[in-house]
């Protein structure tokens, strides 16, 4: 279960680097009793501040503690929500969303939804409320989720169940790729 974009655990990820999330909360964050108790994580933050790793980090340590995970985009959900009934492949993989005890949905509303595509979304939300937890990424702050959602009454909906049992981390300072990027120039001044 997965098809993480990357398989990256908790241990590798360096807390000295993040100064917006302690030791402390990150042990909580991995004792997952936030999945039984159906709360949703919602990371926050710039490119490259490590919302994916995170989120890839404890969905593996959820796999190893027995929950059924499924990781997918923005972009693929929507594209699964619209061919579901065409495709026997978006089915499969709306079922195993339906069915998992924790959703990571990655990058959301990097674009705008169509109403058709907002309604979809809302449903999913809907159906996932009270039956599972929910991990989503996105370097948007909730309040500009509705300019990409249009509908303001989906928007809020969508806010109102998302973020009824949730805890929101914003994750903040320099990018991790940009600090440690390779490059093909010598160390040399
Ligand atoms: P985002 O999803 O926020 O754009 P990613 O999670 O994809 O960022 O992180 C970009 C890259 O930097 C990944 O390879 C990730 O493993 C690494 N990275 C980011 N933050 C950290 C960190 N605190 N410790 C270790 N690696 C990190
Ligand atoms: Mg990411």
């Amino acid at each position: 279960m997965g098809t993480f974009p990357f398989q990256k655990t908790l241990d590798e990820f360096h807390l000295e680097e993040q100064q917006s999330l302690s030791q402390k909360q990150l042990n909580h964050l991995r004792e997952l009793t936030w999945i039984e108790q159906l709360y949703n994580i919602i990371l926050l933050g710039p490119p490259g501040i490590g919302k994916t790793h995170l989120s890839v980090g404890l969905g593996l340590e959820a796999i190893n503690q027995g929950h059924k995970v499924m990781f997918i985009t923005m972009g693929e959900l929507v594209h699964a929500l619209k061919t579901q009934e065409i495709s026997r492949k978006a089915q499969t993989k709306m079922k195993r969303i339906r069915t998992a005890d924790l959703v990571i949905i990655d990058d959301l509303m990097f674009m705008a939804m169509d109403q058709h595509e907002a309604n979809l979304f809302f449903h999913l939300i809907n159906d996932l409320y009270n039956r599972s937890s929910i991990i989503l990424t996105s370097n948007k702050a909730p309040k500009e989720w509705g300019e990409l959602l249009g509908d303001p009454a989906i928007t809020t909906a969508i806010l109102d169940r998302l973020i009824h049992r949730a805890e929101v981390i914003h994750l903040n300072g320099d990018s991790y790729r940009m600090k440690h990027r390779a490059t093909i120039f010598t160390e040399k001044v």
